[in-house]
């Protein structure tokens, strides 16, 4: 049994990992006026954190693919969030287009997941001028979202200061350390406390050409990985991402050859792209590969964010907020030990 008197009024709430879990968490509870310190391992440029590798792709109606219904209701509780927290973050849809080989794929996608309509080849070079004449049709997601991460992961540092909270870097930190409310966004790295975790690991490459525009993230459907392609300004795109139950670091050259293979089917042009970056995380998973918050006293664990940390991030710190503020619990995603 928590006490309330450790959960609510004037206690400190410190923060532990400064990835896209923990910073949501810090945002929201700064904004309701708690005292709140943001402990963080890496450096500013979050190289430490998985969410320094994601596609940052906000589309919980393509996701409803893979994933349980639970991230849809977090999922589009959060596009709330970043619409209202962040109206500057672009709301322009996602593509989702299929070579005629992967057609079955691409017509299963289409009936499990709601949200989209269908556009001829005609509406896709509409929509993206650069596909036009590419692919005989495409289903556009309108109410979809994405952010780039190593821009909004700083901008929601500041914010954190803005609203008087507290972000501290290089500052490798243990909760035994801490008084107060103690909320622990630690990923992978909290398997000390939480061993059923997993790292699933997802490569990217960043290319440049100035051969290609897109205004949104364009999926490709693919028998074994959903692969795509992201705008990340100044003529850089982002090649995500493949899916694989293993711990290593690096990108393999089977991964290499598949996301840049996919790419050239989504544009030929994109050969002639540059390199710019191989990389991967570990995206930290529970078995059921669904989100937990985990109570425990005075200490919350916000965990198992898997593929869905930028989709479900802000919805989670707002459920932490409620408990914390109300006692009020989600019986879906928080267990209290
Ligand atoms: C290739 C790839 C593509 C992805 N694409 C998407 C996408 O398009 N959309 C989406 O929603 N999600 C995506 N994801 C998933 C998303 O990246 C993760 O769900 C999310 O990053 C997990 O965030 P987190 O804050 O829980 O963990 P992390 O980002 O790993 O943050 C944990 C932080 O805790 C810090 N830390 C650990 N121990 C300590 C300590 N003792 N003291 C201080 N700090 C500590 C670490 O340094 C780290 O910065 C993708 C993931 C990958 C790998």
């Amino acid at each position: 049994m928590y006490q309330k008197s450790d959960l609510r009024g004037d206690s400190p709430v410190s923060i532990i990992g400064a990835g896209i879990a923990g910073a949501w968490q810090a945002l929201l509870f700064a904004q309701a006026g708690r005292a709140v310190t943001l402990y963080e391992r890496s450096d500013a440029d979050m190289t430490l954190s998985t969410s320094h590798w994601a596609g940052g792709m906000l589309a919980p109606y393509c996701e409803a693919e893979t994933s349980e219904p639970m991230i849809g209701r977090l999922g589009f509780r959060s596009l709330d969030l970043w619409r209202e927290l962040f109206p500057d973050t672009p709301f322009n849809g996602s593509l989702v287009v299929a070579h005629p080989r992967d057609r079955a794929d691409f017509e299963r996608f289409a009936k499990l997941t709601t949200g989209h309509v269908r556009l001829d080849a005609s509406g896709v070079g509409q929509l993206e001028p650069s596909l036009d004449g590419r692919f005989r049709d495409g289903l556009f997601y309108a109410e979809e979202g994405h952010v780039e991460p190593r821009k909004v992961l700083p901008e929601l540092h500041a914010r954190i200061e803005a609203a008087g909270g507290t972000v501290k870097f290089d500052c490798d930190i243990s909760a035994e350390d801490l008084d107060g409310i103690v909320i622990d966004c630690r990923g992978l790295s909290a398997r000390d406390e939480q061993p059923e975790l997993r790292g699933v690991k997802g490569e990217m490459i960043i290319i440049e050409t100035s051969e290609v525009e897109l205004s949104r993230p364009v999926r490709l459907i693919h028998p074994r990985w959903p692969l795509y392609v992201i705008p990340r300004g100044d003529g850089k795109f982002m090649l995500g991402a493949t899916s694989i139950e293993a711990e290593d670091t690096g990108v393999s050259v089977r991964s290499a050859l598949e996301l840049l293979g996919a790419v050239y089917a989504v544009h030929p042009a994109f050969a002639e792209a540059r390199i710019v970056e191989f990389g991967s995380g570990l995206r930290p998973a529970f078995p059921d590969n669904l989100p937990r918050i985990t109570v425990r006293k005075n200490k919350i664990a916000v965990n198992g964010l898997y593929r869905h940390g930028f989709l479900v991030a802000p919805a989670l710190a707002e459920l932490t907020l409620a408990y914390v503020q109300r006692g009020q619990i989600d019986n879906e995603v928080m267990r209290c030990v």
